[in-house]
């Protein structure tokens, strides 16, 4: 990652967009256009076509087609893992393009936006590649004179409904999986980052993906969202952003065909220091970067601390030390560790929070500022409260930003009921040097990652999902093909 290559990229013009309908480019039948806006400085960067529900429609219908001619869904496993191969490989020779994109259109830090987005989806088409001649049927132990196998087929169309953090890797760990077991998908990108998917649409017609196969439909979640959760033709929704609107699907799946709706959701993740913890230092720095990297705009943040009273102190110190030391700033800069707010809404959003906690007793030691590094963007300091109350919305409710609440506990089970006291369940940590508590915490924690001893990281090959609130599916691994695969049982008399 190059400051040069970076600079050479981060003016390129960028041209209105279409949508992506059986293989073709086309505008959106409404004519309507919304504009994509950069948070780095507010300028507008090009003009998004607002897909109406007409064209929902032909996304679907495409789809349809394509899966039912089989052009994908019974082409030789071979063939479909080499399409995929190279899609990861025009992935990886755009990279630096699809990084600069991505940030100039949501803001994340270049150096983090550089692995985490073009790196990660690379990986991801890579791995399903793998799967797609690996996914066996089954032959069932069945009495003398019967034979039960089980055949695993491809479900028909997939619709995929993605935020606006971390696009490409998102919208990667649905579209991937749903391509190899033979799917055909529309993508619905968010609103506020659909510039580096729509690119990586043209990278997978690029490499052979048949057309129809992949349909990209852009726009407002209230219009193309809506219309496609309500589609009667549409057998899988995979989606990942908020509650409420996760919600809202399972309402219009209700309403409509019972279509399948995979949910990937919010969560307010504990993030657990024990006074054994074997380096403070370290757990300090890790932690900071856990609630603060991508501004605090990762679903998995640990934006809940949760510090053993006896280093209370001594922890919180080393924190806002962190915190105040860094460096906020235009996000296509290498040396910048936190980038730009992705959208104003979300700044006005971050903002509120800070007042309500603070109007709820909760004490701002540190950040909470919103500055301008670059004019026009959108930018705030990281911010810290202590003298948090588990009662308080700041302990309860997703903030999505740069703002961590920090809480006292005594002991372990004080630790564990004040961790598990929440409505969500994705991620969890537990900085101990205590093997045995280590995996008490694993076993007892109600999360569906918990780290120990670091925070993020986890790679493509274990799986992310929550429970309780944070939803109810997984991305990545080898268990996120049984989203997109259906079991069919042959019953036979022999
Ligand atoms: P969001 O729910 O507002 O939007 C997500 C997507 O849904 C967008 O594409 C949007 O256009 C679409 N949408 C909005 N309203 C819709 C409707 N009525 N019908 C159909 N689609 C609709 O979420 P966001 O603000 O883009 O993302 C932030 C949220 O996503 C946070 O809660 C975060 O925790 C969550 N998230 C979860 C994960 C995870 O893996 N669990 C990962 C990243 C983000």
């Amino acid at each position: 990652m190059k400051q040069e290559t970076i600079d050479a990229l981060r003016h390129q013009a960028i041209p209105d967009q279409g949508l992506l309908i059986h293989g073709q480019w086309v505008a959106s039948l409404s004519g309507q256009s919304l504009p994509a806006v950069s948070p780095i400085d507010g300028q507008t960067l090009c003009q998004l076509a607002v897909a109406c529900a007409e064209d929902v429609d032909l996304a679907v219908q495409s789809a349809r087609r394509s899966f039912e001619s089989g052009v994908w869904s019974r082409m030789a496993p071979a063939q479909r893992k080499q399409i995929l191969h190279r899609i990861a490989q025009r992935i990886e020779a755009h990279h630096a393009e699809l990084a600069v994109l991505g940030v100039r259109d949501n803001g994340t830090e270049i150096a983090m936006a550089w692995k985490a987005e073009p790196g990660s989806a690379a990986a991801t088409f890579h791995y399903y590649a793998e799967c797609v001649d690996k996914i066996n049927g089954e032959i069932a132990p069945t009495p003398e004179g019967t034979l039960g196998l089980i055949h695993k087929e491809p479900v028909g169309v997939v619709a995929a409904i993605v935020p606006w953090n971390f696009p490409l890797m998102i919208g990667a760990w649905k579209i991937a999986p749903a391509l190899a077991a033979g799917n055909s998908v529309v993508l619905k990108p968010s609103e506020e980052a659909s510039l580096s998917l729509l690119r990586l649409a043209q990278l997978c017609l690029d490499a052979g993906l048949p057309p129809g196969v992949l349909n990209v439909v852009t726009g407002t979640g209230a219009v193309a969202g809506e219309a496609l959760a309500r589609h009667m033709d549409v057998d899988i929704l995979s989606f990942t952003g908020s509650g409420p609107v996760g919600r809202l699907l399972l309402k219009a799946s209700a309403e409509s065909n019972l279509k399948r709706v995979y949910l990937e959701l919010g969560g307010k993740s504990p993030n657990i220091v024990f006074d054994d913890a074997p380096d403070l230092a370290q757990a300090a720095k890790v932690s900071a970067m856990g609630i603060y990297r991508n501004s605090g705009q990762v679903c998995v943040a640990g934006s809940r601390l949760l510090v053993q009273r006896s280093v209370h102190d001594e922890f919180v110190a080393r924190l806002l030390k962190i915190a105040a030391s860094l460096r906020v700033g235009d996000p296509l800069d290498v040396t910048t560790e936190i980038g730009a707010i992705s959208n104003r809404a979300q700044l006005v959003r971050n903002q509120q929070a800070v007042h309500r906690a603070s109007e709820q007793g909760a004490r701002l030691r540190v950040g909470g500022e919103v500055i301008s590094p670059v004019a026009g963007g959108y930018y705030m300091t990281p911010a810290l409260f202590d003298q948090v109350t588990p009662d308080m919305a700041l302990a309860r409710d997703e903030v999505f930003g740069p703002v961590l609440a920090v809480l006292p506990f005594d002991d372990e089970d004080h630790g564990l009921h004040l961790a598990n006291d929440s409505v969500y369940g994705l991620a969890s940590a537990v900085w101990t040097g205590n093997l045995s508590r280590a995996h008490r915490m694993v076993r007892n924690l109600k999360a569906g990652v918990v780290h120990v001893n670091t925070y993020g990281g986890p790679d493509i090959t274990v799986p992310l999902g929550g429970v309780r609130q944070s939803g109810n599916g997984h991305d990545k691994s080898m268990h996120a093909m049984d989203k997109y695969l259906d079991l069919k049982t042959a019953w036979i008399q022999l």
